[in-house]
């Protein structure tokens, strides 16, 4: 189990949460993006919240920096997951979150800089795809995703995009928080997925 690479090429463990956590085994084929609704680099409760990956914004250097928080294929814990029905956080999943907002009322707010995850600068489309084309290079998780990205607020809840048992037990590739079942949480909202996926596409290898 856990095949391939375990550390993103050049991210920070400075918040190293699997030691504390521990966590499962997984053969990540799927990855779920969040975005963080804040602006700093979050504690999640002492790392009992935390994704495997967060990607935080330098405007001034206009890349994402970004810190790793468990090994690829160990599970993470940003999602809610109820006894009985499916597993989630366990569901060969690697979570991501976005250090930004989805929610329009707080980007009209804020006045410190910060991402907006349906107006994401093109360096943050860059290296978002970058990761996408990691994951799929080294893990093969598809850069795919047959799921339809809801704009928050109307992507929280029952929002008619989350997936039932069955399609998300089958899922491989790109969702979002929004689409996991047993989940309310709507981020991360109106997250341009379909074009970061071709543009991790554009420099993929081409399948053999
Ligand atoms: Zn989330």
């Amino acid at each position: 189990m856990s095949t391939g690479p375990q550390k993103y090429p050049g991210a920070s463990t400075a918040q190293w949460w699997q030691s504390r956590w521990g966590g499962d085994p997984m053969e990540v084929n799927t990855i779920v993006w969040h975005s963080t609704e804040g602006t700093g680099l979050p504690d999640y409760a002492g790392g009992s919240a935390a994704p495997n990956f967060t990607a935080l914004p330098d405007f001034d250097a206009q890349r994402l920096t970004w810190y790793q928080h468990f090994d690829f294929d160990i599970s993470s814990r940003a999602l809610v997951n109820k006894p009985g029905g499916v597993e989630t956080n366990t569901l060969n999943v690697c979570q991501v979150e976005i250090v930004g907002t989805c929610d329009p009322a707080a980007h009209g707010k804020w006045t410190a800089r910060h991402l907006y995850t349906p107006e994401l600068p093109d360096w943050a489309l860059r290296d978002l795809a970058a990761f996408a084309k990691w994951a799929h290079d080294e893990h093969g998780v598809p850069l795919t995703g047959d799921v339809v990205f809801k704009a928050y607020p109307a992507s929280y809840g029952a929002n008619g995009v989350r997936m039932g048992a069955a399609k998300w037990n089958a899922f491989r590739g790109h969702c979002g928080h929004q689409h996991v079942p047993e989940n309310d949480h709507g981020d991360p909202g109106l997250l341009p997925m379909a074009a970061i996926l071709a543009r991790a596409a554009e420099t993929a290898p081409a399948a053999p």
